[in-house]
């Protein structure tokens, strides 16, 4: 039997997991338990989805003696300001029976509020690096008492570029101390980073990141261009009962506001859209509305999409098919999550076709064809970047389209310097002439008006 019983919990802790409904631990809790309780330095891989937030969050509160410190014991540091919320409600519910205070801070907000906040004290801080750090260096936080540090997402965070804030966070921290690191996905820079501050840590793995979750039904549809997509997409999502909670990935901010534009139009408050361009109270207004059924529609980047606790939902559609096969594997474990069925379904042109190819080879699976329903109409119209001919530059949109490939991968990237810039320079070079030509054109039109 694998009950939480058989963990030895806590009466307090034991009756909060009862209120959430929980029978049984999933596997990647049942892993984690007693690491984390040993007191030795842990890696967990483990895909959004499988519990992991619980299985760092239990045996800490466990082990969590009341103090009388009002420095933190616990830090937890996450990428997102919207994980930094999800942590904090997951540990609020988990120790609704104990006697804690627990904080979360991130930045974009007022940092004196949050000054004042950390001064009343607090056992468990959850934290997003910067403004940790800035908290840190201010004197108003004091970290000379935290014992375990657990980094969460950290492949998210060093893909943020968050690598030297973390370093600098480390040198705050006491030397003896637990370190506990989730990770999605395990790439370079997540090993070095273990490989500089960890002691011998004890790995675990649960789902290896090419292994779909079981009960997950994934579909792909072959469709010529980003507009008949969209005709699918629209096709697709006016089967009211069938598509009742939706997320759909775009690998970049542009192409999310593009398809959103698209949707708006014809499903208005029934779609909504979450990127990193788009401000906090933006984002904390779409997710609502999602969560509270208002659209049944979201449309988000990679990046956003993992720090969100997006809970049924009944499909996840892949708009386009992501560069790094494994981000494939992060988007669908947003369905099917703790054991509900979901439903996958990927989209890709004659140009993602080799991209659809890696995911299928990573997975070991070929994702079942669906023949495009009649009544779906082939659009001709292409988008600039469909119809020009120019050499294909991988669009390098902050981090969304980066979340942790494989080894190769990183490698290859790695050869190559600030691809944004480039990709600007590129054209700059190609067009000088008449686009300089063309701007002042352009300029003199708009006086004559
Ligand atoms: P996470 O991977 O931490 O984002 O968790 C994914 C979802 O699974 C969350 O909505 C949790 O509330 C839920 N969950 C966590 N542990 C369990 C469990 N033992 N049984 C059922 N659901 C769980």
């Amino acid at each position: 039997m694998n009950t939480f019983e058989k963990l030895n919990l806590s009466m307090p802790l034991r009756d909060a997991i009862a209120d959430l409904g929980f029978e049984k631990p999933t596997p990647i809790q049942s892993e984690s338990f007693s690491v984390i309780l040993s007191g030795r330095d842990v890696v967990g891989i483990a895909q959004t989805g499988t519990g992991k937030t619980l299985a760092y969050v239990v045996p800490l509160l466990r082990d969590l003696n009341y103090s009388k410190h009002d420095n933190p014991t616990i830090l937890i540091l996450v990428p997102t300001r919207e994980l930094v919320k999800q942590v904090v409600e997951n540990i609020e519910s988990l120790a609704k029976y104990q006697t804690l205070r627990v904080l979360g801070v991130y930045g974009g907000t007022n940092i004196n509020t949050q000054k004042q906040a950390v001064i009343e004290g607090m056992d468990i801080l959850v934290a997003t690096p910067g403004r940790l750090y800035d908290l840190a260096v201010s004197k108003a936080l004091l970290l000379k008492d935290v014992k375990k540090l657990v980094i969460d997402e950290v492949d998210v965070m060093l893909d943020q570029g968050f690598r030297f804030q973390l370093a600098n966070i480390f040198d705050l921290l006491p030397k003896r101390r637990q370190n506990i690191m989730f990770s999605a996905t395990m790439t370079e820079e997540v090993d070095m980073l273990i490989d500089e501050f960890f002691v011998s840590p004890e790995r675990i793995s649960i789902a290896v990141s090419g292994t779909p979750l079981h009960n997950i039904a994934q579909q792909c549809y072959a469709v010529p261009n980003f507009y008949t997509k969209v005709n699918l997409l629209k096709n697709l999502l006016n089967d009211k009962n069938e598509f009742r909670k939706v997320l759909v990935f775009v690998s970049n901010k542009k192409g999310a506001d593009r398809l959103y534009s698209e949707l708006e139009s014809e499903f208005k408050t029934g779609v909504c859209l979450v990127h990193s361009n788009k401000s906090q109270n933006y984002r904390f207004k779409s997710i609502q509305q999602f969560d509270d059924g208002i659209s049944r529609v979201i449309v988000s980047t990679d990046i956003m999409a993992r720090g969100l606790d997006l809970d049924k939902i009944t499909h996840v559609i892949n708009f386009d098919t992501p560069v790094f096969p494994e981000n494939y594997m992060h988007r669908i474990g947003r369905t099917g999550r703790a054991e509900q069925e979901g439903k996958s379904i990927l989209f890709y042109t004659p140009k993602e076709e080799d991209w659809k190819e890696a995911i299928e080879k990573l997975m070991s699976y070929t994702i079942p064809l669906m023949t495009l329903p009649e009544d779906v109409e082939i659009s001709e119209k292409l988008l600039h970047e469909e119809s020009n001919k120019m050499p294909e530059i991988r669009q390098r949109d902050s981090v969304d389209v980066n979340a942790g490939g494989a080894f190769h991968e990183k490698k290859e990237k790695n050869k190559k310097v600030n691809l944004g810039g480039s990709y600007k320079r590129d054209i700059a070079k190609k067009y000088k002439k008449p686009r300089t030509k063309g701007d002042k054109n352009y300029n003199k039109g708009k006086k004559r008006k």
